[in-house]
């Protein structure tokens, strides 16, 4: 499993791009899609026409505006270019609402050369191929249903929060994963509303047991202090700060190793 990170920052953020993270398995997953990851998506020399499986953890617009500039790219390249395959988008409670009046709203949008397909995936498991995708309810905004995905392929498991604060199901769907990437919004110095601190965070990864955490989604305020030191007195297990177009390889332990443990 491959992991790359398409956006490490939030919705307005001088250096980093907003939600979204590709991960790679027998199949292509993207997970959120906010301001400015397209063009990371595009820098890691991925085939945005290949994007057959969109996973939007909520709709805040950090998570998904760039979604409307892939679409409308992929409308014009279906029409003139080549065909491109189905495209599903997931989502939480309310999404087929939401894109069903989106994809009315915008021109062209309706009439799109390839098939459109909203399914609102929610406290569930679905299985693509040979990966396996759970859905999992997290807490954020008392207006919005919103979740986090756990991916498992090839005997490893990668846990993304969304954006959560610290929750019993944020800790269910971590758990034992070898990488959980987590919304760190901010220092333990200025928490805020909705969101984890790096103290949450390590919390976090502590009790869910997960290999290695990654820390992402950062406001800018959260440049100005030593986030990863602060999850670390509550984790003591490999903490890494996201950055934009990051790649981290997610493989099962050599059997060597496992056997001469
Ligand atoms: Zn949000
Ligand atoms: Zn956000």
């Amino acid at each position: 499993m491959r992991l790359t990170v398409l956006g490490s920052g939030t919705n307005m953020h001088p250096k980093r791009a907003a939600a979204g993270y590709l991960v790679e398995t027998d199949q292509l997953l993207l997970f959120d899609f906010g301001p400015r990851t397209l063009m990371n998506l595009i820098k890691a020399g991925v085939d945005r026409h290949r994007l057959r499986h969109l996973f939007l953890t909520h709709h805040h617009t950090d998570h998904f505006a760039d979604f409307f500039t892939f679409f409308f790219d992929a409308l014009f390249h279906a029409k003139f270019v080549a065909p491109r395959p189905a495209l599903t988008i997931y989502g939480p409670r309310g999404t087929r609402r939401l894109f069903g009046a989106l994809l009315k709203a915008m021109p062209g949008f309706a009439a799109a050369p390839f098939r459109v397909t909203v399914t609102e995936l929610t406290d569930r498991t679905i299985r693509i191929g040979r990966t396996r995708v759970t859905a999992g309810t997290v807490v954020h905004s008392p207006r919005l249903h919103c979740q986090g995905y756990r991916v498992e392929h090839g005997g490893v498991a990668l846990a993304y929060s969304g954006d959560a604060e610290y929750c019993e199901g944020l800790i269910q769907l971590c758990r034992g994963a070898d990488v959980a990437v987590l919304d760190c919004s901010f220092p333990v110095q200025r928490p805020g509303p909705n969101h984890m601190t790096a103290r949450d965070c390590g919390r976090a990864a502590r009790e869910a047991g997960v290999k290695r955490l990654l820390l992402s989604h950062f406001y800018p305020v959260a440049e100005r202090y030593d986030v990863k030191a602060q999850a670390g007195r509550e984790f003591g297990g490999r903490i890494t700060l996201a950055k934009d177009r990051m790649r981290i390889e997610i493989t099962r332990p050599s059997r060597a190793s496992l056997r001469f443990q």
